[in-house]
């Protein structure tokens, strides 16, 4: 699955819509190698310059921390168990529905479920049978199931169903029909008290309706599709079913529907009979041959048409592709069919997985909650991800397709091929599946700007909660956090044994549900790797509270500048006892990648001529807190020089950051702010660089983002670090308007719109170079803004332009919202960026523009893209959010209470822009308890939204 991030690309800075933000690292524990205590790793570097011995004597100090902010633990409270001693501790976030009567409107005290209290299941089901009756108002569900009890299980063993919304028809065991007594439903289960010893077969009538189930989970009608989402535990609205990723079947499905209403049927496999049937229906039989959790079930139904291709495997299977739209959207797939011949090829040349069905479909659907899901050969995905033309999505949007799809066609293996025992192994797909798709993008286009993009997007956002992390067992945080263990993984075997690790994983457990221990097993097993010290280091419980922490294992790329800025040849160094060798084939190196395992560690290089600048943690090797001894002029000597592009950018986000904290306490004191000449300097070094990567620029003189700084402060002050970041921008903007307005004009062209990255990037320079000039509010560059507008020929640059314009109040800000709406108001894709723009405008007291826009006929709170749009975005608005007079607080509660009757989902992810209250002064802290505390109060308040709130009071 690929949750929605909603990204809003606002000319210079990136801005997510959805609102919680993090910590860069409160927890790693994915995949088995880095514990899940939340710690911060410092490294504080010295160099000792020894001219005589030509040695540098490098020193290097990790401690480790756990001091994890209170603030910022409000997504994992009492995760940590005191009974989980013994055992690493994986992801003990889930909590269990609590048994309640659905009637009930007060909640129970939500029941936390543990790893350590995993139990194999006692019934395995063999063959699963659905037929679905799909009609308007009621939907019939046969389900007819092959049970085989477990070798180990016990004849008393009672089989429990998982049900939700459903009303129960029938239940059959062996053909024969159960009485009342025979078995036992509630409102979460459906439980056969003794079921026959052997093997046996069980049906089950189910009556649903999907054309009110506004939650988007389960089976759901959207925009006259019927379509479904069973992850995590959407399959249990659809029949009785033990709906754990552990439990593998082979599916057959018939859909019976209106052949008029409905001429398309789809589900997961293979095709293998259609026809007509009485009343104008028709019917469809679907047969996947691999066994899948209940998760990967999906169908569809509806009106659509699809875009066809083909694509031969390597090994000379013939594919067919087909994405499915609504006719009018046809046209806007030509990208997705690019993108998925690509990520179909690259996973055969990269890892040597070919697809393995003769079908593979794709559907886009324009109510979704998440970004995008992997069911087997049937993804379903948010329009936004599958739509593009020139004129109506950004080079953004273009990237995010790209990117998602690849991210659910590679899950055909890290995911589904291969699938998770339980929710507390979601890290193992997800981590791993996302790692895959952002080496696909870089592949695709720049490998160090997509670096910089990942790790901006782990620093700047917490991964939006998914539905409430702890109302429902899948925890989205893992999946960024994921992706770089498993970075760590290839970072330590290099490319060759990360794949015989991949390679060795697959052999092994084809066709199971199996664990993050089973990988990490796998990467050890493969390449006989020492690292199994590391792993006991960190299986220590995380304990809450304790200061000191074992070390961990932390890979840290090194490099040695000169003073010319080139990198010194390293040829060996000196640690633990022992001079090892990092020649290769006789030959130097010049990055390193340092091994860190003790809490204090000494790595001497040795024929180092000269004192060097170290470029550490290159490529942001290891997701931690770097702190170093760097003096400026170090960072301003790698931000100019560094071969390594990722700590380029680096040292010049650090002094950013330096400079930004320092003069938010100016400003706190009323002092007049005063803006470096050395880092103005710095920055116009790297605009006017013709030898660097157009996009490298854009992003380097692309400040830190609000939400980062906050994250720095002891008390978050979100009108200071704004005033502070737009006084830095218009500064620059001042002080390199002729490089700025040089920069415009060398990189416009009215050539066609190409996707690749020499255009994307010359696109990225160009429009952070004019939202810079904007922010000037001088006439001269309104003018080349409003020209830029008017001269766009694709929605990158002409978004960029009334992003740029918009940032000001006044005539020309709302003359081109209004112009850019008139044209676009048929595309609704296009409306929800409009939305998004006014949503997260800074401009004070927006919360009432963002009101009326509530209004507005084109805004439906039942749709989870609008609502990212315009809610999402208001909180993207820090300022305006956290306003003082606690408007923005007030605003976001009223409406989660309202949308959680709707889609809870949707509703928790917005009540988390909450869940870091405690961050912000006694003011603040005040309103927006008082806003929990009313949404707590709130008569029916979903699980989803109780978790979060419950959980985030409680922080
Ligand atoms: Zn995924």
């Amino acid at each position: 699955m690929s949750l929605f991030s909603g990204f809003y690309q606002s000319g210079q800075m990136a801005r997510l819509v959805l609102p919680c933000k993090g910590p860069v690292l409160t927890k790693t524990n994915f995949l088995g190698l880095v514990s899940s205590s939340p710690r911060q790793a410092v490294c504080r570097a010295s160099c000792i310059h020894r001219p005589v011995r030509s040695l540098t004597r490098y020193r290097q100090f990790f401690s480790l921390e756990t001091s994890l902010r209170r603030n910022y633990s409000f997504s994992y409270p009492s995760l940590y168990r005191s009974q989980e001693v013994n055992k690493r501790l994986i992801c003990s976030v889930a909590t269990a529905p609590s048994s309640k009567q659905a009637e009930e409107l007060n909640m129970e005290a939500p029941k936390e479920i543990f790893l350590k209290d995993y139990k194999k299941p006692a019934y395995y089901f063999d063959t699963v049978d659905l037929k679905f009756l799909l009609d308007e108002d009621k939907t019939h569900v046969f389900s007819k199931i092959a049970v085989v009890p477990a070798d180990d299980a016990s004849a008393s063993s009672p089989l429990v169903l998982d049900g939700s919304d459903l009303k129960l028809i029938s239940v059959k065991v062996d053909g024969k029909e159960l009485n009342e007594g025979d078995f036992l439903v509630d409102s979460r289960h459906l439980t056969l008290s003794s079921p026959p010893t052997g093997k046996f077969t069980l049906e089950i009538v189910t009556e649903i309706y999907p054309q009110n189930n506004t939650s988007l989970e389960g089976l759901y009608k959207s925009s006259g599709n019927f379509c479904t989402q069973c992850e995590a535990e959407g399959f249990r609205k659809i029949t009785f079913f033990q709906d754990h990723p552990d439990i593998m079947a082979k599916y057959t499905v018939r859909i019976e529907a209106d052949k008029t209403k409905y001429p398309v049927l789809l589900s997961n496999g293979n095709l293998v009979g259609q026809g007509d049937i009485e009343d104008g229906k028709h019917f469809s039989i679907w047969e996947d041959p691999f066994k899948k959790p209940s998760y990967l079930f999906a169908l569809v139904a509806g009106p659509l048409e699809s875009r066809d291709d083909t694509f031969v495997t390597r090994s000379g299977r013939n594919v067919t592709l087909r994405i499915w739209t609504p006719p009018e959207d046809l046209r806007k797939t030509a990208h997705a069919m690019y993108s998925l011949k690509q990520s179909m090829k690259w996973d055969e040349d990269v890892f040597g997985l070919e697809y393995d069905l003769d079908l593979f479909n794709i559907v886009a659907v324009p109510d979704f909650n998440m970004g995008a899901m992997e069911n087997k050969s049937l993804n379903i995905f948010n329009s936004k991800l599958v739509l593009a033309t020139p004129e109506t999505a950004s080079d953004a949007d273009y990237a995010a397709i790209l990117g998602v799809i690849g991210h659910e066609y590679f899950h055909n293996w890290t995911g589904n091929r291969v699938t998770c025992r339980d929710w507390f192994q979601l890290s193992l797909k997800e981590g791993l599946t996302v790692f895959r798709d952002q080496e696909f993008s870089s592949d695709m286009g720049s490998r160090p700007v997509k670096r910089i993009a990942d790790v901006s997007k782990l620093r700047n956002y917490q991964y939006p909660q998914d539905s409430g992390p702890m109302a429902h067992p899948v925890r989205p945080h893992s999946y960024i956090k994921g992706a770089e263990v498993v970075r760590m993984y290839k970072t330590l075997l290099g490319s060759q044994g990360f794949r015989k690790g991949m390679d060795l994983y697959f052999k092994r457990h084809d066709g199971q549900a199996v664990t993050c221990e089973d990988f990490y097993a796998a990467m050890r097993d493969a390449n006989d790797a020492d690292f199994a010290n590391f792993l006991l280091c960190q299986e220590l419980p995380p304990t809450p509270g304790q200061s000191v922490k074992e070390p961990m294992f932390i890979p840290v790329a090194t490099g040695l500048l000169d003073s010319h800025g080139k990198d010194m040849p390293l040829s060996s160094v000196y640690h633990d006892g022992k001079l090892e060798s990092l020649a290769i084939e006789g030959k130097p190196v010049y990055t390193t990648v340092l091994r860190v395992t003790k809490k204090e560690e000494e790595f001497v290089f040795s024929d180092v001529p000269e004192q060097p600048v170290p470029s550490l943690l290159r490529g942001f090797s290891a997701p931690i807190r770097l702190q170093s001894d760097l003096s400026d002029s170090d960072l301003f000597f790698l931000l100019a020089h560094d071969s390594d592009e990722f700590n380029r950018w680096e040292a010049g986000q650090i002094l950013a950051r330096k400079l930004m904290l320092s003069l938010v306490e100016d400003f706190q004191q009323n002092k007049p702010l005063h803006l470096d000449a050395k880092f103005v300097n710095g920055l116009k070094s790297i605009l006017c660089d013709k030898s660097l990567d157009k996009e490298f620029i854009a992003k380097a003189m692309t400040l830190p983002g609000e939400g980062e700084i906050l994250d720095m402060m002891v008390v978050a002050d979100p009108n200071a670090v704004h005033a502070v970041r737009t006084f830095i921008r218009k500064e620059l903007a001042l002080q390199l308007k002729a490089d700025f307005l040089r920069t415009v004009q060398e990189n416009q062209t009215s050539e066609q719109y190409e996707f690749n990255h020499t255009n994307m990037a010359r696109r990225a320079l160009k429009n952070l170079s004019l939202a810079y000039l904007t922010s000037l509010e001088d006439p001269a560059c309104t003018e080349l803004a409003l020209n830029e507008y008017k001269a766009a020929t694709n929605m990158t640059d002409q978004f960029a332009a009334l992003a740029a314009i918009t940032q000001n109040p006044g005539k020309y800000h709302d003359e081109v919202l209004a112009d850019f709406y008139d044209k676009w108001q048929h595309e609704y894709l296009v409306v929800n960026k409009w939305f998004a723009l006014q949503a997260v405008s800074d401009i004070p007291g927006n919360v009432e523009n963002v009101k009326k826009l509530l209004n507005h006929p084109a805004f439906d709170l039942h749709n989870p893209n609008k609502v990212y749009s315009l809610l999402g975005g208001f909180c993207g608005s820090l300022v305006n959010f956290h306003a003082k007079d606690g408007s923005g607080y007030q605003f976001l509660g009223e409406l989660v209470v309202q949308l959680d009757k709707i889609n809870p989902q949707v509703a928790s992810r917005m009540v988390s822009a909450f869940s870091r209250w405690k961050r912000y002064d006694e003011t603040r802290q005040k309103l927006a308890k008082a806003q929990l505390e009313k949404i707590m109060s709130a008569n029916g308040l979903s699980e989803n939204v109780y978790e979060i709130a419950s959980k985030s009071l409680a922080a």
